[in-house]
């Protein structure tokens, strides 16, 4: 089964990413960790990369998109894959999508953690990690609407997108995201 968690900088994809990769046993891609991992290894990926993210931008398409690719063509990738942060933006739904077609493959679900922003930005605030500023978070949330929001639309028209409410106690929000994947739920 082949799932993306698609939402805003601070809206729990991340915590449910890993409570969902487990239920499910399915590989979890988590694109933010894979490069803070190139950033602390000092890679020069990694360099490159640590510029946009410092600023609270994308990193460019052509940097992130063949690692992840490269990353979902290994074998524990072939029956199926939860991915974090990615793609998040239409050239990297694009890249998916062209490499899933060509392996015959298919998303099953594109869930969309759906939280408001003031929620966002007071759950972001109150999060500390380094590249958390007030300029960041702000330029973060101002990136998400104008390059990533997009995807809402492009999956819909695809009719893959499950739009769940992010708001409430984590264990609620998983377990609708759980009844969304098990068929239980429009
Ligand atoms: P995250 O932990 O998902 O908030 O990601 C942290 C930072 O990594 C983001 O602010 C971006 O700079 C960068 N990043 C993560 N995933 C992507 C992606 N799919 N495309 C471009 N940049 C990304």
């Amino acid at each position: 089964m082949r799932i993306i968690l698609l939402g805003a900088p601070g809206s729990g994809k991340g915590t449910q990413a890993l409570g969902l990769a487990k239920d499910y046993g399915l590989p979890l891609l988590t694109t933010g960790e894979m490069l803070r991992v190139a950033v602390q290894e000092g890679t020069a990926f990694g360099k490159r990369a640590a510029q946009f993210m410092n600023a609270g931008a994308l990193v460019p398409d052509a940097l992130i998109v063949d690692v992840v690719l490269a990353r979902l063509r290994q074998a524990d990738c072939a029956p199926g894959f939860l991915m974090d942060g990615f793609p998040r933006s239409i050239g990297q739904a694009e890249a998916l999508d062209r490499m899933l077609q060509g392996a015959g493959q298919a998303l099953a679900h594109v869930i969309f953690l759906d939280v408001p922003e003031e929620e966002l930005l007071a759950r972001l605030r109150g999060r500390g990690r380094a590249d958390d500023t007030e300029a960041t978070i702000r330029e973060r949330l101002r990136v998400y609407r104008t390059a990533t929001t997009p995807l809402i639309a492009y999956y819909e028209q695809r009719g893959c997108l499950r739009r769940i409410p992010g708001v409430g106690r984590v264990e609620e929000i998983a377990t609708r995201i759980r009844s969304v994947i098990d068929g239980l739920a429009a």
